[in-house]
């Protein structure tokens, strides 16, 4: 069997069900050769990470996912390949989750006027890290208020959610840079998932590649073969590398299973090994 890797993942450090340590044991259980765990906004699960990594011989990639907004909406890009001491890429993090605070607060603050009875205490008990939108909706659900569904279309999604408040976000070029400039190799997350106009994209990707973006998720689990396709070929145009990734978050996306990027695909060790000898090239570790 060809050796298999998962770039994109999530832990209870951001919106997903499973610990840092449970990721990696499943994706020692699947027998994947790699998985980055890639938390929104945080790098804090990686230490726990790193130890069951250890402990059960998976290569671990120390990753995380920065939501930004582009011209045409938002565009999420991953870090590959972080240092996870780093107190200056924390420092910047911590940033990114008060701003995520601040915004929770005026949601909480909303939905108390619609009168349901949360509290910022409880929301921040339903997450280790990265709070967001998923754990204001699975309160919800848990207090009786609405389903999962619900809370998105009537209260948090962004398409006249009583609740919503859009997200202060940066730019994906800053976002790029930034990651860049930590020695990250930087990939554009699914890029194909929220059907952005693909003239505009592929604009996009060029703009980008000055800015330091090293790869395409071309690779995902919502993302079908012809889109695959159309970004591998996008990739090559830009002169970029490719990555691929699952985008598990556990239970709460319970159609997303880790090492899968569809019903009998996977992503072959060989994306792992082109991201590396690029890295190799620029003298980057890995
Ligand atoms: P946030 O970062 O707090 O804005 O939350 C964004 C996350 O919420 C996304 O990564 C999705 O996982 C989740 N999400 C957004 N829209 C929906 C929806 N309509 N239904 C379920 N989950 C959603
Ligand atoms: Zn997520
Ligand atoms: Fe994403
Ligand atoms: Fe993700």
């Amino acid at each position: 069997m060809e050796r298999r890797i998962d770039l994109h993942t999530h832990s209870t450090a951001s919106d997903g069900t499973d610990s840092p340590a449970q990721v990696v044991e499943k994706a020692s259980r699947a027998s994947l050769a790699a998985v980055a765990l890639t938390d929104h906004d945080t790098i804090a699960g990686l230490a726990e990470a790193r130890e069951a990594a250890n402990d059960l011989g998976v290569e671990l990639i120390a990753g995380c996912e920065i939501s930004t907004r582009a011209d045409y909406g938002s565009m999420h890009v991953l870090g590959l390949w972080l240092p996870e001491n780093s107190s200056e890429l924390k420092g910047f993090l911590a940033k990114m989750r008060g701003i995520r605070e601040e915004r929770n607060r005026k949601m909480v603050d909303k939905l108390r006027k619609l009168g349901f009875d949360i509290s910022m205490e409880e929301l921040m008990a339903e997450a280790d890290g990265a709070v967001g939108r998923p754990h204001l909706a699975k309160l919800m659900e848990k207090k009786g208020y609405a389903t999962l569904h619900e809370a998105f279309t009537k209260y948090l999604g962004s398409k006249g959610g009583l609740a919503y408040v859009p997200k202060e976000a940066m730019r994906p070029e800053e976002a790029v840079r930034l990651l860049s400039r930590f020695g990250a190799t930087v990939s554009l997350a699914h890029p194909l998932l929220r059907d952005l106009p693909r003239d505009w994209l592929a604009s996009q990707v060029a703009a980008l590649v000055p800015c330091g973006l090293d790869a395409l998720e071309a690779w995902h689990s919502k993302q079908d073969e012809s889109q695959s396709e159309w970004l591998v070929n996008l990739a090559r145009a830009n002169g970029l590398g490719i990555s691929g990734g699952s985008d598990y978050h556990g239970s709460v996306k319970p159609d997303i299973q880790l090492g899968r990027i569809g019903p009998g695909k996977y992503v072959p060790i060989d994306v792992l090994n082109n991201l590396k000898k690029t890295r190799k090239q620029k003298g980057l570790p890995c």
